[in-house]
């Protein structure tokens, strides 16, 4: 029997539609809707892109979504200079720094140039050491997609091993935190799971992929995880987005482990459209931070 499909462009509706409804009822109440400003560096198609599904989710769910869109050669003094405007604007709630930016602008400037009350992306390090400290402002928007994605199909986590293949700073590290810490009502996100993480030095990868009940793919490798790695019946999630030679966006899971896995989630439709949503939902818990 296929792999029941982990579908977060259907989920990423039905939590948008929650979103919306506690956006309209804050405005009921005589609120200023959340605002989420992102900042776009340079001509990137693909981060044009990213930024463009970002703007629209604002839309659909009643925010203020606003752009700045600076030439490729800003220089970075220009750049922190504007974040010190958007720190202190009351009608911000959220600001993300669209990533990657050009050489000439440090990633950790800026990084720790966005108010850690607004840094709706979870990249500041204060707010990455709540998270680690299992007593998170917000959760990093990726893993904590891939762990919706997961409990809202049923997938069970507590007590299961979980094999996270990626160890970035964006996706497999702040993940596997996740996964292992405890459930407590300050740390919704944790999971109970028994976690190992994977990389590019990890000797056979396929047998500790097997171990998995439930397998993450973080690499950015195109069908780096084949059927053969995937224990029957194991829920996979997908997390990598490759452009292949036809154009399309492909994952780091191969077409065969859906023969395999119980569940898995496809590329596109899976995480991707998670992540903007919970962007979404930390830009709703910055409004309610900082307006109350
Ligand atoms: P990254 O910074 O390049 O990290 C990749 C990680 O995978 C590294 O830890 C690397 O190990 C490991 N890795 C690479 N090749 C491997 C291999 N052959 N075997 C085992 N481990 C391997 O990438 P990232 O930012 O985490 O992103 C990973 C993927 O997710 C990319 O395709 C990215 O586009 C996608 N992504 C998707 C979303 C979404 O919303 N859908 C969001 C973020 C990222 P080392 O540390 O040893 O180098």
């Amino acid at each position: 029997m296929p792999a029941k499909r982990l579908d977060g462009k259907l989920l990423a509706q039905q939590m948008r539609a929650e979103i919306a409804q506690a956006v309209a009822a804050r405005s009921a109440a005589g609120k200023r809707p959340p605002g989420l400003t992102v900042v776009l560096v340079g001509d990137d198609p693909a981060s044009a892109s990213y930024v463009r599904g970002k703007q629209k989710g604002c839309a659909e769910v009643g925010m203020a979504g606003r752009l700045h869109h600076l030439p490729a050669d800003t220089p970075q003094d220009r750049l922190l200079a504007l974040l010190a405007d958007l720190n202190a604007d009351p009608a911000v709630h959220g600001i993300l720094v669209q990533l990657p930016l050009p050489k000439q602008i440090s990633e950790a400037a800026v990084i720790y140039a966005v108010g850690a009350r607004k840094d709706v992306d979870c990249f500041h390090p204060e707010n990455v050491g709540l998270v680690a400290a299992g007593a998170p402002r917000y959760y990093p928007c990726t893993p904590y997609g891939v762990i919706h994605l997961l409990r809202r199909n049923g997938v069970e986590l507590s007590g299961k091993e979980v094999v996270v293949v990626g160890r970035s700073n964006i996706v497999g590290k702040p993940l596997a935190l996740m996964l292992m810490q405890k459930r407590t009502d300050a740390n919704p996100a944790g999971c109970d799971a028994t976690v190992t993480v994977a990389h590019t030095r990890t000797p056979d990868l396929a047998a500790v992929c097997r171990r998995a009940d439930v397998l993450v793919a973080a690499a950015g490798r195109a069908g780096l995880v084949t059927p053969d790695m995937v224990k029957p019946g194991a829920a996979v999630v997908d997390v990598g987005t490759n452009p292949s030679a036809g154009g399309k966006l492909v994952g780091d899971v191969a077409p065969g482990v859906a023969d395999v896995a119980g569940f898995l989630s496809p590329v596109p439709g899976g995480v991707g459209p998670m992540t903007i949503t919970l962007l979404l939902a930390n830009t709703l818990r910055a409004a309610e931070l900082i307006d109350g």
